[in-house]
């Protein structure tokens, strides 16, 4: 028996604060058989991977099993071909990238958590990594799943590279946070690592500015590797000390396409500072940084309160709900960050990062939730997505409903269909 959790950071402040986890039994099945007979015993099941989640997805309670799905960690095929590799769901982001890299391939799926998420987790997250803009986030990469269902059968990946026999089903899977079933592997769309990267950054005036650029980028149909924008405080935060606001940018490809797109890249940032390939060598140093331990060393002192938030808007409104956001979380804490990437040529993502500390615990806390709070109905009110990339879990679970709207009832039904014995985890997606 032992506790089993994700990397929450309310859920870390409050077993800091004196609430400690349940003890639950973890099993850790080594066949597909198995994870299909534990599921047909009845008991509830919480599917984890590397456990680096950020909403409290993976948060069992006493008498529900853990499942530990990291006996599963072949790549069974690489296809050079047909670019793809069939993986199974235990396997390390990190792992699997360098796997492919030996052959000249890359998945182009780089989350922060590269070196500790898995693949299953991922998938099941709705994840989304740092060369999205180019490869889009891991729905667009997976072609196919094999999935243990709530009653114990087993689903296979289905043929081809699309198909049209009925709605891609599979695709139901990804984002569901082991609400619906277990994933056992995975058929994902792999590219050739690019012969050439071209990376340099800009400061910008301000961020309307900076957000203009990145919107003409995209829309000129340029799919940038890497485009990432720091509003002035994240700006420094990099260690730029001159005020505005600084844009990273990379394109790949042929050499001849890398340096074409940067040319509409250079011609996009025309009105900024041109500050050479430096911020973009320190950015692919420093890319996997934000590491699982960094965020609990800084959680660890009585008192203080630490999370990220990414959220996603359309173009004509994203500049205002930054900006309500910003001012929210930096009346709410001592430190208030943001920077937009994954951009869309009709929106993108804001990623704020908050912190502060407090007296107490329980001030502590009060002062976490009202940041959450306020920037969620921030969104709601403006029609933002409240999750870009981390997901609902626990976190967002009071506000998931009102997001979803008339898809709330059907998310219900889908589930309860699939699930009528509530086998599976009880607190994916909104809570059940
Ligand atoms: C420092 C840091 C940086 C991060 N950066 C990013 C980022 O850049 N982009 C991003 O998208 N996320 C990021 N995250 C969030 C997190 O890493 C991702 O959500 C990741 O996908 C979780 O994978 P995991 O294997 O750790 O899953 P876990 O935390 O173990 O589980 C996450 C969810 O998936 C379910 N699950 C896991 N495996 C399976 C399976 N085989 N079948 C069914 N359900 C399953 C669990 O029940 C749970 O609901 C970051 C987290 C940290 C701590």
């Amino acid at each position: 028996m032992k506790a089993v959790h994700d990397l929450w950071p309310r859920g870390v402040i409050s077993r800091r604060a004196g609430a400690p986890a349940a003890e639950v039994e973890v099993r850790r099945p080594a066949t597909y058989e198995e994870v299909a007979s534990l599921l047909r015993s009845g008991t509830r099941m919480i599917p984890f991977g590397g456990l680096s989640g950020v909403v409290g997805a993976v948060a069992p309670d006493a008498g529900q099993v853990a499942l530990d799905l990291g006996g599963f960690d072949r790549i069974l095929a690489i296809d050079e071909v047909e670019l793809t590799v069939h993986v199974q769901a235990g396997v390390r982001g990190l792992d699997l990238e360098q796997a492919l890299n030996a052959r000249g391939l890359t998945l182009g799926h780089h989350p922060s958590s590269l070196p500790v998420a898995t693949v299953g987790g991922l998938i099941s997250t709705r994840s989304s990594g740092q060369e999205s803009t180019r490869h889009g986030s891991i729905e667009d990469m997976v072609l196919g799943l094999t999935v243990a269902l709530p009653d114990g059968t087993l689903a296979r990946p289905r043929p081809g590279p699309r198909s049209a026999v009925g709605p891609a089903l599979h695709q139901l899977l990804v984002g569901a946070e082991g609400g619906l079933g277990v994933v056992l592997d995975a058929v994902l769309r792999v590219h050739r690592q690019p012969e050439a990267v071209e990376g340099r950054g800009w400061l910008f005036a301000d961020v309307e500015a900076g957000l203009a650029a990145v919107r003409e980028i995209v829309q000129s149909g340029v799919r940038p590797l890497v485009l990432r924008l720091y509003d002035p405080e994240d700006t420094q935060f990099q260690g730029i000390a001159e005020p505005g606001c600084l844009l990273v940018a990379a394109t790949a490809g042929e050499p001849e396409v890398a340096r074409a797109e940067a040319a509409v890249v250079a011609r996009a940032a025309a009105a900024a500072r041109d500050l050479g390939p430096e911020p973009w060598e320190r950015w692919r140093r420093h890319r996997y940084d934000l590491s699982a331990e960094r965020m609990l060393d800084m959680l660890e002192p009585p008192g203080a309160y630490l999370d990220t938030i990414e959220i996603a808007a359309g173009w004509r409104i994203l500049p205002e709900v930054y900006r309500e956001v910003k001012s929210a979380l930096t009346a709410g804490s001592s430190l208030a960050l943001c920077h937009f990437s994954h951009a869309y040529p009709q929106g993108c993502c804001a990623y704020f990062t908050f912190a502060g500390s407090s007296t107490d615990e329980e001030q502590a806390l009060a002062a976490y939730d009202r940041c959450w709070a306020e920037t969620m109905r921030i969104c709601l009110a403006r029609g933002a997505t409240i999750s870009h990339h981390h997901g609902v879990g626990q976190a967002r679970a009071a506000w998931a409903r009102q997001e979803l709207d008339g898809w709330w009832p059907v998310w219900e039904k889908v589930r309860a269909a699939l699930d009528p014995g509530g086998v599976m985890n009880p607190k994916a997606v909104g809570g059940r």
